[in-house]
């Protein structure tokens, strides 16, 4: 269950706006997010488990003002009042919702940067079909059934597993000799080349990339190594490498950066922008940070196989700046674009809008 918005904004209501702070969990790309909270002014805390993670001393401009240790992630809520104290505003990356756990997290009374009603879209892959379909945006085919598959397809996992234990399978008794075991999706494996797109969606900005509500920047953009699937070309054909037992898997080990073909900009805007329209009309806007992992086939179509609703792991490339963010202003990460935002909330007065 979410909790009522009335709930946060009250906690808001409350906050000395002069004094925010910003946390997040000492994870995934909290470097990010503490680098571009200090720039931009605030104060920072970091949530670890167990212990102070010591590699924060070797990136000083990044170490957080201060932290809070927990024993688990799962006893966020136990801190709860010792974050309102410092009016707190929790930043969620991509293992946020994982560690904290979706129940916990959607209801917890700690302020969220973001619209948390967007976890029940995303965490379930039958619902972010329902959205992108909604936003009509091309999406590989969904095979209802295993004993329907005809064509190469990819199974996949619900949530943000980092491509854990996803197979690829040509029929039946390939996917029977996998045998998912948690709750999963079959989709069309598509043939090209991927691009993971960082957007960034302010309902409270009225410049820039107008779109029907708000302002749309494309901040970069990335494409994932991901093991053992990239490289297993080396060792020899997929075929053969099942004869070895070798198969390939999708588990995402680093990130490199890609430009994407200058004429297919514009589509790439249209999508995100579809997909905003759609997130309005459907829970009242994802806000902030997302972005669409896409293929682009050798016809130059555009399918996104996968929506990320908050900031990527593929951003921390871009910490002073992408070729993209470049053009929009200096130093601009996703990290402290997110500061960015806040701060504008505050001097607007409309943090309401941007936090849940
Ligand atoms: P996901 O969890 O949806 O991001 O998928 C993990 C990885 O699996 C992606 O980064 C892609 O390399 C691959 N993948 C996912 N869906 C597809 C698809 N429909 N066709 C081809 N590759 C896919």
């Amino acid at each position: 269950m979410v909790i009522k918005k009335e709930k946060i904004d009250k906690i808001l209501e409350g906050y000395n706006k002069k004094d925010i702070t910003i946390a997040t969990l000492c994870s995934h790309s909290s470097l990010q997010i503490f680098y571009g909270a200090k720039k931009e002014g605030f104060k920072t805390v970091g949530i670890a488990k167990k212990e102070v993670p010591r590699f924060y001393d070797a990136f000083p401009l990044s170490k957080p003002d201060s932290f809070i240790i927990l024993d688990d992630y799962k006893n966020i809520t136990e801190q709860s009042d010792e974050l309102l104290a410092r009016n707190t505003v929790l930043i969620p990356h991509g293992s946020v919702v994982e560690y904290i756990g979706s129940d916990i997290y959607e209801n917890m009374n700690i302020p969220v940067f973001g619209n948390r009603n967007v976890i029940g879209w995303e965490s379930n892959r039958d619902m972010e079909r329902k959205w992108l379909r909604h936003g009509n945006i091309p999406m590989p085919e969904k095979v209802a059934n295993p004993e329907d598959i005809k064509f190469p397809v990819i199974v996949k996992y619900y949530g943000a597993k980092g491509g854990k234990g996803f197979f690829i399978a040509k029929n039946y008794d390939e996917f029977m000799k996998f045998k998912p075991s948690a709750p999963f999706t079959i989709q069309e494996y598509v043939v090209g080349t991927r691009y993971y797109v960082h957007f960034f969606w302010s309902p409270i900005t009225d410049d820039g990339y107008r779109i029907s509500r708000g302002s749309l920047q494309m901040l970069g953009m990335d494409r994932r190594d991901e093991a053992n699937i990239d490289e297993m070309y080396k060792l020899g054909s997929q075929e053969y490498l099942r004869t070895l037992d070798v198969n390939p898997t999708f588990v995402v080990t680093g990130n490199v950066p890609v430009v994407l073909r200058e004429s297919l900009l514009q589509k790439m805007f249209d999508y995100g922008e579809r997909c905003i329209d759609a997130s309005v009309e459907l829970f009242g806007g994802l806000i902030g940070p997302f972005c669409l992992e896409t293929i682009v086939t050798d016809k130059l179509e555009i399918k996104v196989f996968e929506i990320s609703t908050r900031i990527v792991a593929g951003t921390n490339l871009f910490i002073s700046g992408s070729p993209y963010s470049d053009m929009i202003e200096k130093d601009l990460s996703m990290g402290r674009r997110i500061a960015m935002e806040i701060k504008k909330g505050v001097e607007l007065n409309k943090l309401s809008e941007i936090i849940t």
